[in-house]
């Protein structure tokens, strides 16, 4: 299975000419990865990890790593790793999560169950229709810059309640239309159709970490963190990566 990712980061245009200026364009992607899902076996009960991250894993190898937690987790035969009391003591000092990530809030989304992970794995932003809000921001940058997280993982999902609203643009209360000038976009392109538009959302999400986080594209350029992207399936349990290309104009 092909994952899309950022090997580098977008053009960021003028506004950060001089800030990024090696950015471009067509750095963005395309680069799949062989992924490795052995730990899944060949239809075994009992998957086994042989997998198991290291300090020195690559990015890549730490987005291989959530990716079989996802197949365990979508195959019903998940390790449940690092959820018990042991695991809360040994993490309580410190921290090192090795993937960051900007979800939605949608109760049916839980980041560490859905890709088999624990206490002290990934360092988790939630937001409705998992926009890139500043705030948002900052959280990724402390994650990733400070924590050492390698992946920085934009996750949308199937039937995204702040998706639809926003598509379908009606009145609603208090500060929640906030959200939807993030998303707008792609629920302009997508022209109604939901399910282009959660994945558009998620490609302009990545993209706006990218971009708007010198902290982030520094990384990215170091090559010492990847941004990858997927949309989780509701009904199946299964992340399918989004390609992040963005195509020149
Ligand atoms: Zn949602």
């Amino acid at each position: 299975m092909p994952t899309p990712q950022f090997s580098e980061v977008a053009d960021t245009g003028d506004r950060l000419a001089g800030i990024q200026p090696t950015l471009t364009r067509r750095g963005i992607l395309g680069a799949g990865i062989a992924l490795s899902l052995n730990a899944t076996g060949a239809g075994g009960t009992s998957p086994r990890l042989d997998n198991e991250l290291t300090p020195n894993s690559t990015p890549d190898e730490v987005l291989s790593f959530l990716y079989a937690g996802n197949e365990r987790f979508a195959k019903g035969e998940p390790l449940a790793r690092n959820r018990n009391i042991e695991r809360v003591r040994q993490v309580a000092k410190e921290q090192k999560p090795f993937a960051a990530f900007l979800g939605c809030a949608d109760s049916r989304v839980p980041i560490e169950i859905l890709f088999d992970q624990g206490f002290g794995d990934l360092f988790v932003t939630r937001i409705a229709g998992n926009v890139a809000s500043s705030e948002n921001v900052g959280s990724l940058e402390f994650g990733t810059l400070v924590l050492g997280a390698k992946v920085l993982f934009v996750l949308g999902h199937t039937n995204c309640g702040a998706v639809a609203a926003t598509i379908q643009a009606k009145e609603v209360p208090g500060l929640i239309s906030g959200l939807f000038q993030y998303i707008r976009p792609a629920a302009k392109e997508a022209k109604g159709d939901l399910a282009k538009a959660v994945e558009l959302n998620v490609r302009n999400q990545a993209i706006a970490l990218a971009e708007s986080s010198p902290v982030i594209a520094q990384l990215i350029r170091e090559k010492r963190l990847v941004i990858a992207g997927g949309v989780y399936d509701l009904s199946t349990g299964k992340v399918v990566p989004i390609d992040l290309t963005v195509e020149s104009h």
